[in-house]
Parts: C-alpha cells; structure tokens; sequence
C-alpha cells in the first residue's frame, strides 16, 4: 500500500498515519519529522532548514524531494509507506510522480483529511499543552505566529496538490472533524 495522506496543519495525518502504519504494516514518513531529526542532529540539511522551519516556512523542493526519493528505496519501505506531509507543492507532486515513474512505482490511494480551518489554531495549542504535560518538548513550529504562515503557506501551497490529484480523478476525501476514531473508519472505507 503506498498512500499520500493531505490536510493542513493540525488536521490529523500524523495521528492516522500512525494507525495505518500498524495496519499496513508500512512505514510513516513524515518529510516533517526527517527534517526535525535532521535539525537536531545538526547535518547539513538540518543546518539549511532550521531557520525555514521555525518560522513556518517551506524547505526547498530539492531537498524535500531528494530525502524522499532516498527514503522508498530503503528495506522498509519495500511493501509500501504512507507518505505525511509530502509532497506539499505541485512541483513536489510532479517530481513525486516522476520518481515513481523511474522506479516503477505506482500510488495506491491519495486521500485528504478535510477540516474546517478556524478549529485548527485550538488544536495545535492543545497538541502544544498536552506535549509539555507529558514532559515533552514543544515543536518550535507550534506557535500561533508561526502557525498563521503554515496556514498560509498550506493555503497558497498545498491546497493546489489536492486540486492537482482531484483532475487525475485520483482524489479520496474523508471528513477530518469528526472524532480520531471514526476518521480511522472512515479512511479504512475509502482504502478499502
Ligand atoms: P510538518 O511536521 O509536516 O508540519 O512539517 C514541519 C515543517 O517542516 C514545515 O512547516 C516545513 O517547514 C517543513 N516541511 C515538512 N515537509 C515539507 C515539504 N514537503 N516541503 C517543504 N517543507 C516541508
């Protein structure tokens, strides 16, 4: 199962992608949590995205799409991954598709998380709250300033890749706000 899971920011891929990965028995990859441990583990990259990231920016195309390219080709990834967070401009999809063109891959499904935008500020601060809680540490990221600009970009950037793969006819959508579960349910419909 190879699986590209869109929404904005806060709508939930992470936390379904999760659950799809026990499911499909398939990895999660996240560009957003490569790009983080990146960062922390100060590599070139990281060095190059930090400052991008932390204000709510986007990291380049070639960068996103050349850890991308390198990471389906690793052992886990052999039966499938879902991919979160990626591509998030039509210049990714387009370079997404002809990577998989040249590696002889095929998307099984392409589904968006739809969400009503106004409930997604509250749910990163609650996701904020509930990271310091547990003792954890608070992506930089997830801020109300740098937030505002993620929307932003998601809205000028990423809106178009649904728009993108909905005139292939390849577009799934399931409703984002309902509760976790029942989006779980919903998206194990759609995939079948
Ligand atoms: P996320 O965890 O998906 O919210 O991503 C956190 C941050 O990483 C984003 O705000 C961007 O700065 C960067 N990022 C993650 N994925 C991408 C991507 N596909 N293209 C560009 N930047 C990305």
């Amino acid at each position: 199962m190879r699986l590209i899971l869109l929404g904005p920011p806060g709508a939930g891929k992470g936390t379904q992608a999760a659950r799809l990965t026990e499911k499909f028995k398939i990895p999660q990859l996240s560009t957003g949590d490569m790009l983080r441990a990146a960062v922390k583990a100060g590599t070139p990259i990281g060095l190059q995205a930090k400052a991008v990231m932390d204000a709510g920016g986007l990291v380049s195309d070639e960068i996103v799409c050349g850890i991308i390219s390198d990471r389906i080709e690793q052992a886990d990834a052999k039966n499938g991954f879902i991919l979160d967070g990626f591509p998030r401009t039509v210049a990714q999809a387009k370079a997404l598709d002809e990577l998989l063109a040249k590696k002889s891959m095929g998307l099984d499904a392409i589904v968006e998380l739809k969400v009503d935008e106004n409930a997604l500020l509250a749910r990163i601060e609650k996701r904020a709250a509930e990271t310091l809680a547990a003792g954890g540490t608070v992506r930089a990221d997830d801020n109300p300033e740098a937030f505002k600009v993620r929307l932003v970009s998601y809205r000028e950037q990423t809106a178009p890749v649904s728009a993108y793969y909905a005139s292939k006819g390849v577009l799934k959508t399931v409703d984002g706000m309902a509760p976790i579960d029942e989006v779980t349910k919903a998206l194990d419909s759609v995939l079948g």
